[in-house]
């Protein structure tokens, strides 16, 4: 069996999907690995590097690809890109599925199994495959050191004798994955920390890091949570609540990170201009949910915005991929934990089960056609829909439907335009 990996075709993917270590591993399951040549070097792995750990380096994506059964990258390869693969061979990347039917029909066209690693559900034998967390804790760190960077002040208390500086006050909004990891490293480099979020569970969360827990807890809040884990769209009402609250202690804040996200909906702008307006000059709002909408009233994809009266809003796209080789060390990781149980230990052949939960959760084309439920392609889209019998059985087998929200948190539509390039949501 021959596994693939490429180097990345976007400009601005600093990540790569394999690692010395993982090549050694895909070895170990039999395989004959291909990393195109440059593949790693963002991520600070020479070509080198992989040729010891028992590597092929190929010149280019066709060369990388011919002949593989297995094509690994970090974000959806084209179809050209996936030319020269066995019939059938297993695409594994980021697939960012969502407005991105076309794409996926050509991958579709091109015949091989793509998986969307962003939609692996979140059960107990898939957490080691989950890169929605591995890039999220990544984003969470990161956005603390970006702010700190752009601060023009220092983070942690400090006496000398020249006098005595205060700490930043440091404020997180939203404690998923990403927040947490934002409020340990807030922590860790001696800022004052709060947190918020809307889900009961995470306030033993903050508490147990050390930050203080700052939220409206009425009756809304305490059914906040969905079964799945994920936080429910709050009410108007509660939303003036929250913001009411947000309003005051904002404006004591030096640094906020906002990473709130709603599976499926755009993300919820939690700071407003006004809220902008009432923080001191030099202020840093981080927004990690750029990519989705963003949770400031003023972030801007990609972009440092700063307002009128001196805050810095900090719009980084990819955030993960701004610690590459960790992320690709995570990330490669993640791929391995996928692979593994699809190769036959005995035969070293790709045997995949096609009724597996996770198999399921993450294919997106087989055999010429779009088969998962939440992406078909329009009926005159010219690939071969799936059999509505089998989107039918796979809905009432529980997966959401074309329109429900995905719960893997999917990208909603954004109220601001986003790069078509810069729309990894593992990133965020
Ligand atoms: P996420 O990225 O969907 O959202 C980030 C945070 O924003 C969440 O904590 C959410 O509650 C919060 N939020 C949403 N709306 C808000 C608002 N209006 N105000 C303030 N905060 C708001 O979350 P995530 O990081 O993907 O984590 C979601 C859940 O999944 C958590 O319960 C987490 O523990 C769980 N999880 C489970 C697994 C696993 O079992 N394998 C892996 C990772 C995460």
């Amino acid at each position: 069996m021959r596994i693939a990996v490429q180097a990345e075709s976007d400009a601005n993917e600093s990540r790569v999907a394999a690692t010395p270590e993982t090549v050694k591993a895909l070895t170990a399951l039999g395989a004959e690995v291909a990393v195109e040549a440059g593949a790693g070097r963002k991520s600070a792995i020479p070509d080198e590097a992989y040729a010891e750990a028992g590597a092929v380096i190929a010149q280019g994506p066709a060369a990388a690809a011919a002949g593989a059964d297995v094509l690994l990258r970090v974000r959806r390869p084209s179809a050209a890109e996936v030319a020269g693969v066995k019939p059938g061979a297993a695409v594994i990347a980021i697939m960012d599925p969502y407005e991105h039917i076309d794409a996926l029909q050509s991958l579709a066209g091109a015949g091989v199994s793509a998986f969307a690693m962003e939609l692996i559900p979140r059960i107990t034998r898939a957490q080691s495959m989950d890169v929605l967390s591995s890039q999220a804790n990544l984003a969470g760190y990161r956005a603390i050191i970006d702010a700190a960077a752009s601060y023009d002040r220092a983070i942690p208390m400090m006496m000398t004798a020249a006098g005595s500086v205060q700490p930043a006050r440091i404020f997180i909004m939203g404690v998923g994955v990403a927040g947490l990891q934002a409020i340990a490293t807030a922590r860790r480099i001696g800022g004052v920390v709060t947190a918020t979020d809307v889900r009961p569970a995470t306030k033993e969360q903050v508490l147990s890091l050390g930050a203080k827990f700052i939220a409206v807890e009425d009756e809304e809040f305490a059914a906040a949570e969905t079964a799945a884990g994920y936080a429910k769209p709050m009410s108007p009402e509660y939303q003036a609540k929250q913001a009411e609250l947000t309003a005051s202690h904002i404006a004591k804040q030096d640094i906020v990170v906002t990473t709130a996200l709603i599976p499926g909906r755009a993300a919820p702008v939690l700071i407003t201009a006004e809220m902008v307006r009432s923080m001191r000059p030099g202020s840093i709002i981080v927004d990690l949910a750029v990519e989705r909408g963003g949770n400031c009233e003023l972030s801007r994809p990609g972009e440092t915005v700063v307002s009128e009266n001196g805050v810095k809003i900090i719009g980084n796209l990819n955030v993960a991929g701004r610690v590459p080789a960790t992320a690709s060390f995570l990330y490669a990781k993640n791929l391995v934990s996928f692979l593994q149980p699809l190769i036959d230990p005995a035969s070293h052949e790709l045997a995949i089960n096609w009724d597996d939960e996770i198999i399921k959760a993450t294919l997106l084309t087989r055999d010429g056609a779009l088969v998962h439920p939440n992406f078909q392609a329009p009926a005159d889209a010219g690939v071969q829909a799936a059999p509505a019998s089998e989107v039918a059985a796979r809905t009432a087998e529980g997966e959401p439907g074309p329109q429900a929200p995905d719960p893997a948190g999917a990208p909603a539509k954004t109220k601001k335009a986003r790069p078509a390039k810069d729309s990894n949501p593992a990133g965020s």
